[in-house]
């Protein structure tokens, strides 16, 4: 008995280098709704959606290390604010045992996607049955993505897109007086990180998922829009899966793009007539096409952890009301030299290129629309004085970007120190 049970350590012993490398799973559901729903976004546009342009996903990408986990959630649906996020990942963290800092979940913020939502007062009876059978559906990949990890090594890549440009475009009033509204301004700053994290097979060398992040709004359709779309990101994220095959997924995320719409936005219509390729499908590939070239680049892999992450809510100073806060949800995570920040909130490109320079890692995706959160837009202190409706309908006060910052650094200190 006593050596069965010295063979048996022996045995554990030796397995311990394996159980300290990287597992990685992906998995993907169609999430496109079977019935007419309200799409979200456009608060003016109240008709039903009238059929469906390209199908929507949720992707999980789940990763292992030394018992650490974390489990990346991309889902074709515009954002999940507060009550709808609980009822979410709540019975994800409940039946996968994942702990609320390993699990991240994001829209990517399409605007033809169904709006989700659960309070029967004030919503469509069909988008609350959507959001509950969205609810299972999550569930499912989360669980599929876990069941599916394997010895994997990761790869990073960073590309650049022209496909989203600074929205905020200056004009002068009948008064002379400049002023900012939502339109196209080239010369306006931007980011253009195509960020792409590479997961392959660790034995067979095959391609399992293309992660990306890219900071544009998936808003090129707008509220005259019917048809069900992912948008930029849901037709780059379907052009990657249909263009590497062998069951590759591809969960894309929106990066910090609050003030950054795609090159043709809010058209009323999906055009196809006289061989026009309709926009979205154009700077869906666009955008597809620099994520497959960027990972393909890819040349150092590495099986390395540690894996950590936190999750946060921190009050932020309210715009309207100085005496209130506003909280907001704030996600750090890593994958040894890899780090994944996720901000609740839709997010100024200037923030995120500030979070990613100042990062003590030299990989940091930038993912927004995650984990829930505020309703809104963070605001970098230099677009109060310009004004502009991201500042008009802002909840944080104009001092709020920079202690998002400071807070987001500090935590990624913290995970690099450990
Ligand atoms: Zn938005």
């Amino acid at each position: 008995m006593i050596a069965v049970r010295f063979l048996v350590g022996l045995l554990l012993l030796c397995a311990t280098p394996a159980l300290a490398s990287l597992r990685a799973g992906a998995a993907k559901v169609d999430i496109t709704p079977t019935q007419s729903c309200q799409l979200a976004g456009y608060a003016a546009r109240t008709n039903l959606s009238v059929g469906v342009h390209d199908p929507l996903s949720a992707r999980a990408l789940a990763l292992e290390h030394d018992g650490r986990r974390l489990v990346l959630v991309s889902v074709d649906v515009i954002a999940f604010y507060r009550t709808v996020i609980d009822y979410i990942r709540r019975p994800i963290l409940d039946a996968c045992g994942l702990k609320p800092e390993e699990l991240v979940i994001a829209g990517t913020h399409t605007h033809a996607a169904p709006k989700p939502a659960l309070d029967p007062a004030i919503t469509h009876p069909n988008n609350v049955e959507y959001t509950k059978t969205l609810g299972s559906k999550l569930l499912k990949v989360v669980q599929d993505a876990l069941a599916a990890q394997r010895p994997a090594h990761i790869g990073v890549g960073i590309g650049a897109s022209p496909v989203g440009v600074n929205r905020r475009e200056p004009f002068l009033d009948k008064k002379g007086e400049r002023q900012i509204r939502l339109g196209r301004n080239p010369d306006g700053t931007t980011d253009k990180d195509v960020q792409a994290l590479h997961v392959r097979d660790r034995e067979t060398g095959r391609p399992l998922a293309v992660l990306f992040a890219y900071a544009t709004h998936s808003t090129s359709l707008g509220a005259k829009n019917l048809f069900v779309s992912g948008d930029v990101h849901g037709l780059a994220e379907q052009f990657i899966e249909k263009h590497l095959g062998n069951g590759i997924i591809a969960p894309g995320f929106a990066g910090a793009s609050g003030n950054i719409d795609p090159w043709f936005r809010v058209l009323p219509e999906i055009k196809k007539d006289n061989g026009w390729i309709p926009e979205p499908v154009l700077l869906g590939t666009l955008l597809g096409e620099e994520v497959v070239h960027t990972s393909n680049k890819i040349q150092e892999f590495t099986q390395d952890g540690p894996i950590q992450s936190i999750i946060k809510t921190i009050e932020l100073p309210a715009q309207m009301n100085q005496m209130a806060t506003v909280p907001l949800v704030l996600t750090a995570a890593r994958v040894g030299n890899v780090a994944f920040v996720g901000i609740g909130a839709e997010v100024f490109h200037e923030i995120g290129r500030a979070i990613k320079e100042a990062s003590p890692f030299p990989h940091t995706f930038i993912i927004t629309h995650c984990n829930g959160g505020a309703v809104g837009y963070l605001v970098v202190k230099e677009a109060y004085a310009e004004g502009g409706y991201e500042v008009r309908v802002s909840p944080f006060a104009p001092e709020a970007a920079d202690i998002v910052i400071t807070e987001v650094i500090g935590l990624l200190k913290q995970l690099r120190a450990n």
